[in-house]
């Protein structure tokens, strides 16, 4: 065997979660990213800021395969996420909640977090194939799993509400639960901020922290709230007009002139 051949698969480098590599997006004459590349490490909590139209969600969008990069590389684990369809994003451990809701507001809360463990164990087929029995195995262990994900989140008075019917940040709190339902290794947040009272993001603040511990989460956020994402993040990614203008610590990004130039020229 050729030893330069060996080299190149071992020893396996110690490698992030997730890796962006040089990621365009071209909207006809829009350069929405501009070769983005950055690394979101396991277990930790990075934070993407910048102004309006700094290509954020055009970001989170190529992430959970709505949008297909015009050029660029997306990493899970080593493997790429670009040959998948948005559906199979769950089953590869991605899960993710949406700036506007997308939950089922007629349905109760156990029932919305019931239908994302659903989802989850759906996508293993020997559920259909070892027929009855297994799946009403699969079953029980997603109702399990739904009331531990409420009593988790306190959900537990509101358990049988409808959706619809609950304040805008239980109802945020609802979404986060069955993103978790999905047990993803990547969770990603778009905005879970927007929306909510002074106190509720500071409960969400802490609910992120938690559940990133207890759950051993890594997790990605696009976040406006800078309180927020600068609290909670390990290392923050600042975009502007879809380029990345800095990576860094909270407190060095937050420093950073371009950051602040980019900031103050943001019209309120
Ligand atoms: P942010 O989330 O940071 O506010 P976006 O990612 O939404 O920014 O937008 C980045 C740029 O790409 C903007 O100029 C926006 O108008 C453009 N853009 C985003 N999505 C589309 C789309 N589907 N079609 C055309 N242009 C888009
Ligand atoms: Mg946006």
């Amino acid at each position: 065997m050729n030893p330069s051949q060996e080299s190149v698969s071992y020893p396996r480098r110690e490698e992030a979660l997730l890796q962006v590599r040089d990621v365009v997006v071209k909207f006809g004459g829009i350069v929405a990213l501009d070769r983005v590349s950055f690394d979101v490490p396991e277990q930790k909590i990075v934070g993407i800021i910048g102004p309006n139209g700094a290509g954020k969600t055009t970001m989170f969008n190529c992430l959970s395969r709505l949008y297909e990069p015009t050029a660029g590389v997306i990493e899970l684990d080593g493997r790429s996420i670009l040959d998948l369809p948005a559906h199979a994003m769950a089953a590869r451990g991605i899960g993710r909640t949406f700036q506007n809701l997308a939950l089922f507001p007629s349905a109760t809360v156990f029932e919305n977090i019931r239908i994302g463990c659903h989802t989850r164990e759906h996508s293993n087929l020997l559920a259909d194939v070892l027929g009855l029995r297994h799946s009403m195995r699969v079953n029980r262990a997603a109702t399990a799993t739904a009331h531990e994900l409420i009593a988790y989140l306190r959900l537990d008075d509101v358990a049988q509400r409808k959706v619809g019917e609950l304040p805008f940040g239980t109802q945020k709190r609802v979404e986060f639960a069955r993103a978790l339902a999905l047990k993803p290794r990547l969770l990603l947040l778009d905005e879970p901020a927007c929306g909510l009272n002074h106190e509720e993001v500071e409960g969400l603040a802490q609910l992120i922290r938690d559940t990133q511990r207890d759950f051993g989460l890594t997790v990605l956020l696009v976040e406006h709230h800078m309180g927020l994402v600068m609290g909670i993040s390990d290392w923050i990614v600042a975009l502007n007009f879809g380029r990345k203008i800095a990576a860094g610590t909270p407190s060095a990004v937050q420093e950073n002139p371009e950051v602040i130039a980019a900031y103050l020229g943001e019209p309120k």
